[in-house]
C-alpha cells in the first residue's frame, strides 16, 4: 500500500505512517487475528484456513491459525491462548457450537470481537458476525440433485420421467454443528412431499434428524451405519436407489459400504449419492460415475467475505451483511453474510470447479 500511495502521488503520509513499518502503512498496525478451524482431516478446512490467513496477511495482519482435529478441549485451549497472546479479533469455525461460551465471554470482557466462520456459534451473546453459505439452500440443493439423479425431476425444475417408488436412506451431519440441522431441514423440505406420497420410501424407517446424524461428520461412522442398514434392511433383496449424504467425506464412507455389498457393477450400479464441499476425491468419484453430486462452496469467497468483515470491524466500522433474520444462535440473531452454494455433478463440474480455477484439470486426473 505504501508503494501504491507513492505511485498515486499521494501526499497524505502522516508522521505515523512514515515512522512505522509497512504493516502500519496498511492501516491496521499488524494486529494479531486468531483463526481456529475444526480439523485438517477434511480438505475444505485446509483451504479455508490457508485462504483466510493469506488474505489477512496481505492486509498486514498477523495470523495465528490453529486446527483442533475435531477435539473440543483442544479448540477451547487454542482460543484461550489466542486471547492470552493479545489477539484483537477471533475468527472461529467451531467444532461444537455450544462449547466455547466461557472463552467468548473472556473475549467480550477484553473487547475482542468474534466472527463465526461457516458454523454458527450458539448460546452466546458474544458473537458479532457470521460469514457462511446459505445452509438451508445447501440442503435444498442436495435433495433436488437426488431427485434429478433419480429422474423424478429434471435439472431445470420440471417433472422427470421416473415414477418410483425409490428406496432412499438419509444421513445428516454432526448434531453439535448448527449447519447440520439447516442442511437436513433444507433437504427434508424437498423430500418430505415425496416421502408422504410414497414415491420415496425410507425402508429403514429412519427419518428423524437425531437418528440419522453422524457425530463429528465421521466417515467411518457413516460407513458403519450404511453397512448396518444394508444388513438389517436390505438383505432380503431390496435395493437402495438413493442416499442423501450431507458431506463428501460421509459419501465416501457410504459408497465404500455399498461397494462391499456388491454395488458399483454394471448389473447393480451405485445408488444416487449426494455430498457437499466438492472435495477432490469426490469430484474424481463423480467423474468416475460413483458419487452422483456434491455441493460446491467456494472457500475463497468465504475467506474473502470474512476477511473484509474482520478488517471493517478492526477499523471500527460496520461490515456488510445480507441476512439479519435467519441465524438466531439461541441468544441473539447474528448479523450474517450468506454466500451461494452450487450443485455440481458430472454435467457441470468442468465449468464450476475447473473453469473457476478451484481445481486444475491435472488435479482431477
Ligand atoms: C460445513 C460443511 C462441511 C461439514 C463437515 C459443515 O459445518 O458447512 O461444508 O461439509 O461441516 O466438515
Amino acid at each position: 500500500l505504501a508503494a501504491a500511495l507513492t505511485a498515486c502521488g499521494s501526499s497524505q503520509k502522516t508522521a505515523d505512517t512514515q515512522a512505522t513499518s509497512s504493516e502500519a502503512a496498511a492501516g491496521n498496525g499488524g494486529a494479531l487475528v486468531g483463526v481456529t478451524m475444526p480439523t485438517k482431516s477434511s480438505e475444505r478446512w485446509i483451504h479455508d484456513g490457508d485462504n483466510v490467513k493469506a488474505s489477512l496477511e496481505k492486509l498486514g495482519y498477523k495470523v495465528d491459525l490453529q486446527y483442533a482435529e475435531n477435539d473440543i478441549p483442544t479448540q477451547v485451549n487454542q482460543i484461550e491462548n489466542q486471547i492470552t497472546k493479545g489477539a484483537k479479533l477471533l475468527v472461529i469455525a467451531s467444532i461444537d457450537g455450544t462449547a466455547i461460551t466461557t472463552q467468548l465471554q473472556e473475549a467480550a470482557d477484553k473487547k475482542i470481537p468474534v466472527i463465526a466462520y461457516d458454523r454458527l456459534i450458539r448460546n452466546s451473546p458474544n458473537v458479532d458476525y457470521y460469514a457462511t453459505f446459505d445452509n438451508f439452500k445447501v440442503g435444498v440443493q442436495q435433495a433436488t440433485s437426488l431427485l434429478v439423479g433419480l429422474k423424478l425431476k429434471t435439472a431445470d425444475g420440471g417433472d422427470g420421467d421416473a415414477k418410483g417408488p425409490f428406496n432412499v436412506e438419509l444421513f445428516a451431519g454432526s448434531p453439535d454443528d448448527n449447519n447440520a440441522t439447516f442442511f437436513f431441514n433444507g433437504a427434508m423440505s424437498v423430500l418430505k412431499p415425496y416421502i408422504d406420497k410414497g414415491t420415496i420410501k425410507v425402508q429403514s424407517g429412519q427419518t428423524d434428524f437425531k437418528t440419522v446424524a453422524i457425530l463429528r461428520w465421521d466417515p467411518a461412522t457413516a460407513q458403519k451405519r450404511m453397512e448396518d442398514l444394508l444388513t438389517k434392511t436390505y438383505s432380503g433383496g431390496k435395493k437402495v436407489d438413493g442416499v442423501l449424504s450431507p458431506y463428501d467425506g460421509l459419501s465416501i464412507g457410504i459408497l465404500s459400504a455399498l461397494k462391499s455389498n456388491g454395488y458399483g457393477t454394471s448389473g447393480q450400479p451405485y445408488p444416487i449419492v449426494t455430498g457437499q464441499d466438492a472435495e477432490l476425491a469426490s469430484v474424481k468419484s463423480i467423474i468416475a460415475g460413483e458419487q452422483y453430486s456434491t455441493i460446491y462452496k467456494d472457500t475463497r469467497q468465504l475467506a474473502e467475505v470474512t476477511v473484509k468483515m474482520a478488517d471493517a470491524v478492526l477499523k471500527g466500522g460496520k461490515p456488510e451483511v445480507n441476512n439479519t433474520k435467519d441465524y438466531d444462535n439461541g441468544n441473539k440473531v447474528v448479523p450474517s453474510y450468506l454466500l451461494d452454494p452450487v450443485i455440481v455433478d458430472k454435467s457441470n463440474y468442468q465449468k464450476v470447479v475447473v473453469d473457476s480455477g478451484y481445481y486444475t484439470q491435472a488435479q482431477l486426473g
